[in-house]
């Protein structure tokens, strides 16, 4: 008889355990619901946009090696002497090989062979890069502008009016690189020079335009293979100081 009885309790206990459990359950529920715990904040957080770039390079670049940002199979650790820290042409580097779309760079001055490498990894890649530049630099010794068109990148030119001295980039329409660096070896590691990295549209927008109206203008179709008189002298009168380039 007292088994029984046992028995009995035993299921009401049982029963009241559940009903408590549920309780405990749906209350908790409801109170989540109502009021969002932490894991629903860092959730939150995880989530948020990225903070919008903004970076400044100072120039002359420590000198580094660059390779396992140029390499494009990084299998083995680069075994040369230089120092493989961080480095200003690092972070430049790192920029430019960010872009996924498109490149509209424009440079007065380009004969360093790390960032040439950078531009024709970015065309390899499909990216779609388009090259603005000053008619007399590109001729010069050393210019990274011939090995560029060869590999099937447009670049456009100006026609003696003056110098094209921009340096500036524009990667995938969104990310502005603009300072006083020329894209020289001397600049970079002998030079003081600036780069302003930043990632704002209103800027990138009006840069975007100054390229296009710049890009319109070199256009291939207006150029004028017989200047006239006065431009010929126009270009007598400049001189080029490369050893300040
Ligand atoms: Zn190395």
């Amino acid at each position: 008889m007292w088994h029984g009885k046992a028995r009995a309790l035993l299921a009401v206990g049982f029963g009241m355990a559940l009903e408590a459990l549920a309780c405990w359950l749906i209350g908790r529920l409801g109170r989540s619901s109502s009021s969002p715990s932490w894991w629903w904040w860092w959730w939150l957080w995880r989530r948020r946009p990225p903070s919008p770039v903004r970076e400044v390079l100072f120039f002359p670049s420590r000198v580094t090696c660059v390779e396992s940002l140029l390499a494009e199979e990084t299998a083995t650790p680069c075994a040369c002497l230089l120092p493989h820290g961080e480095s200003a042409l690092g972070r430049l580097l790192t920029r430019l090989l960010s872009a996924r779309r498109s490149l509209d760079l424009c440079v007065f001055a380009f004969s360093s062979p790390q960032l040439g490498r950078a531009v024709g990894l970015l065309h390899q890649r499909g990216v779609h890069v388009r090259v603005v530049t000053d008619t007399d630099y590109m001729a010069l010794k050393g210019s990274r502008i011939g090995e560029l068109r060869r590999a099937g990148i447009q670049v456009r030119h100006d026609q003696d009016s003056g110098y094209m001295h921009h340096k500036f980039a524009i990667i995938d329409k969104k990310l502005l690189i603009t300072g006083s660096l020329n894209w020289t070896t001397q600049a970079i590691q002998n030079n003081r020079e600036n780069l302003l990295v930043v990632e704002d549209r209103d800027c990138v927008n009006l840069f975007l335009a100054e390229f296009e109206r710049i890009w319109e203008d070199y256009n291939p179709a207006h150029y004028t293979f017989f200047p006239k008189e006065e431009q010929q002298v126009q270009k007598k009168d400049k001189t080029i100081p490369q050893t300040k380039l």
